[in-house]
């Protein structure tokens, strides 16, 4: 409970300071804690600490999670690998899907999307640095598939996720969350309402601050290392 605490106070502290070295407000930095791989009790550690945005990567596990804390009023965040036949949970009991990557998923989820519940949010998820095994889709992909998943009725496009190649240095990690950034600008550009820049992990957060996250997913630095 303790390290929990510290640790997310800590993250909320980075979060300001990183926000106002840059001349952000950090209101708009939404702190997406990514739970995978740790217990049901962490995630109600966090939540009694105030977090409520609560991210899984994995299908099953997060069902358990959910069913456990359904008295919680939590935010789910979806931010695995999509299988195209289990899109159907996602539809149902997430409130955000981070990792979308065509359009054949991103229709399927607004068809299944409860007709009761608010449009589910969707950010396309982009291989920033073009890495050859890395999920997401080129930069130059992303103004098509923005436009075609803005017409779909039960979801809302919200912007963009990436996740960079590993690199130690600030400028070089600022460098690729500048791209990100600079295509949400132009998906804005071209007509589209998106607010939404998903990017930043624990050993990056700052620059992807710098560069105008709106939304930091962060594990290690609220939870611990991941067995
Ligand atoms: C695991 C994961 C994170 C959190 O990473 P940390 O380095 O533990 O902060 C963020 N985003 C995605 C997509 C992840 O899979």
């Amino acid at each position: 409970m303790k390290n929990i605490e510290k640790n997310l106070n800590l993250v909320r502290q980075q979060i300001k300071q990183a926000a106002q070295k840059y001349g952000r407000n950090s209101e708009e930095v939404t702190l997406l804690a990514v739970s995978k791989r740790k217990p049901v009790e962490d995630i109600a550690h966090a939540y009694a600490c105030g977090q409520r945005d609560f991210g899984e990567n994995y299908l099953q596990e997060a069902q358990h999670k959910m069913a456990a804390l359904s008295e919680l009023d939590i935010c789910w965040h979806f931010i695995g690998a999509i299988q195209s036949n289990k899109t159907k949970p996602l539809a149902t009991d997430f409130n955000w899907v981070h990792c979308i990557d065509r359009f054949k998923i991103a229709r399927r989820l607004s068809e299944q999307r409860p007709d009761g519940m608010p449009p589910l949010n969707l950010c396309i998820q982009v291989n920033i640095d073009a890495e050859p095994s890395k999920a997401g889709i080129k930069l130059d992909e992303v103004p098509k598939l923005a436009n075609d998943i803005s017409s779909l009725p039960r979801v809302r496009l919200r912007g963009l996720m990436a996740i960079p190649a590993p690199q130690d240095d600030f400028e070089s990690q600022r460098k690729s969350f500048s791209l990100l950034a600079d295509m949400l600008a132009q998906i804005n550009q071209q007509g589209l309402d998106c607010d939404t820049l998903s990017m930043g992990m624990s050993h990056d957060m700052p620059a992807a601050i710098a560069e105008g996250a709106t939304l930091v997913r962060i594990g290690t630095a609220i939870f611990g290392e991941r067995l």
